[in-house]
């Protein structure tokens, strides 16, 4: 990742510090995995983003009701994981 690229975790959309995101790969399925071909996708590696999504809330959501944000943010997190393996099975 370039140094002018600050770390972003693109399951649960979080800037994070220094190292902690890793690139995280999988093979595709079928043909094209047995090929070699894989998709990959830019993660913190502690894979806690399901409680960063409820807990690390941007402070231009802060003012709205906590719960309704984590909900949001809960939903936004699994449609990302979807995409992912969406692009795996494809
Ligand atoms: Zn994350």
């Amino acid at each position: 990742m370039s140094p002018a690229t600050p770390p972003m975790c693109l399951l649960c959309q979080t800037a994070q510090s220094g190292s902690d995101v890793s690139l995280f790969t999988a093979r595709r399925a079928g043909e094209a995995g047995r090929n070699g071909n894989t998709v990959g996708t830019y993660v913190r590696a502690d894979l806690a983003c399901a409680v960063r999504a409820r807990t690390e809330i941007p402070p231009w959501l802060r003012e709205r009701d906590p719960e309704e944000v984590a909900a949001e943010r809960t939903a936004e997190l699994e449609q990302q994981l979807h995409g992912f393996l969406d692009a795996v099975l494809r």
